[in-house]
């Protein structure tokens, strides 16, 4: 069978689920309530404040702050936190560059540590080696949905900021993500598990860190203390009621959506294994609950014939299957050097070059549709093997 990049004819030609869902009811009727009742702010309003409830006792927190990205999130989680100049925070090399540009801004300096090859989760082994007297605190990304090691990184006595930006409704040994450690933040963004387009939440069972989150993210303010009073230095970084009206209603949903991408997970799993030369990679043992946020493939050249992972994206596109080259290793950003300097990170650098991603809507397409991204590897890894990268 020809590739459709050669002039053949797609496997998929159906188009895929959007993302995000069509608004619901639900949505559209809050969204007006909020544009006509006139309480556009979450100063005026309730929503924000009744979402942020919602949400931290959906995740096992006691408090909720919502903020207007996750970026800024984890910016005020690490603040909130006394983490600021001098200080030094741990961050895994294979994940989103706001990891560690909200330390940077944060006024700290991020420092890289590798992930483990099986699950491209933080290594408690790196973090130990990159551990110095100025560490303040560790921020595990539960990647692609699935929650990081928490346990053995807690053992090392140092708070852990929870990078939750991907893993809403996801759980380890049964505990929400969220709750696994000091403070935790997720994100909003268009592309995320729930989203208000942008927007995040910080979280934390701590009341005096809960106090500090609001103070920073209300300019200074106190809670119950007046307009004009700021006891500390903080700014305007509140989320706006219109985000809230159309976050609400997602929690109910959240749990149908992870059960769907579960179910086409553990069924791409078995059947990308059987064409060869990919593997969906598995949460970090202990994940009782995985997100699926992403379907991370690792993809392996030698079993497509030498050909490139640039290759294969681009062949499985014509086919009709949009896949993503995911992120470059933080260890090779050019912008970050000046913070994390020369950090060798082997692991994430292979990662960069050999896994793809399977995003949330394509995972939550029918069995049809899915069975078209199987289909389309076998086919493309047919054709590679026949045209093989001349060596
Ligand atoms: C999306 C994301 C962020 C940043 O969230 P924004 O809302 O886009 O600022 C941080 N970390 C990870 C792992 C992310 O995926």
């Amino acid at each position: 069978m020809r590739l459709a990049l050669d002039g053949g004819t797609p496997v998929h030609t159906s188009g895929w689920p959007a993302w995000p869902p069509p608004a619901t009811p639900e949505q559209r009727a809050l969204l007006l309530e909020v544009l006509d009742g006139g309480a556009w702010g979450a100063t005026a309003g309730t929503r924000v404040a009744e979402f942020a409830t919602a949400f931290a006792a959906s995740v096992g927190a006691e408090h909720g702050v919502c903020v207007v990205n996750g970026t800024v999130g984890l910016f005020l989680a690490l603040r909130a936190l006394g983490v600021g100049p001098g200080d030094e925070v741990i961050v895994p090399a294979y994940t989103f560059v706001a990891s560690a540009t909200s330390v940077v801004l944060a006024g700290a300096r991020p420092v890289l540590a590798d992930v483990t090859p099986d699950t491209l989760h933080l290594d408690p082994a790196a973090v130990e080696r990159a551990i110095t007297p100025r560490t303040r605190a560790i921020m595990p990304v539960h990647l692609a949905g699935a929650p990081a090691d928490t346990e053995g990184l807690q053992a090392f006595g140092i708070p852990l900021v929870e990078d939750a930006a991907q893993a809403h409704g996801a759980a380890r040994h049964g505990r929400p993500a969220g709750s696994l450690g000091a403070v935790a933040c997720f994100s909003f963004q268009s592309s995320k598990a729930m989203t208000a387009g942008e927007g995040g939440i910080v979280v934390t069972c701590a009341r005096e860190v809960y106090e500090r989150l609001w103070s920073l993210h209300n300019v200074g303010r106190r809670l119950g203390g007046g307009w004009y009073e700021h006891p500390e230095i903080g700014w305007n970084l509140r989320m706006t009621e219109f985000q809230a009206a159309v976050l609400t209603p997602q929690l109910s949903l959240l749990d149908g959506q992870v059960a769907a991408r579960e179910r086409a997970a553990a069924y791409l799993a078995g059947e990308l294994a059987a064409v060869g030369g990919l593997s969906l990679l598995p949460g970090p043992e202990g994940t009782t609950r995985h997100g699926r946020h992403l379907g991370v493939v690792r993809y392996v050249p030698a079993e497509f014939g030498g050909r490139s992972k640039a290759d294969f994206v681009a062949a499985m596109a014509a086919e009709g299957v949009p896949l993503d080259a995911g992120y470059r290793s933080l260890s090779r950003e050019a912008a970050l050097r000046p913070y994390v300097g020369e950090a060798s990170c082997p692991v994430a650098e292979t990662a960069e070059d050999s896994v793809v991603w399977i995003r949330q809507n394509l995972l939550m397409a029918d069995e049809d549709a899915l069975a078209d991204i199987v289909s389309a590897a076998a086919k493309v890894r047919h054709e590679f093997r026949a045209q093989p990268e001349m060596m």
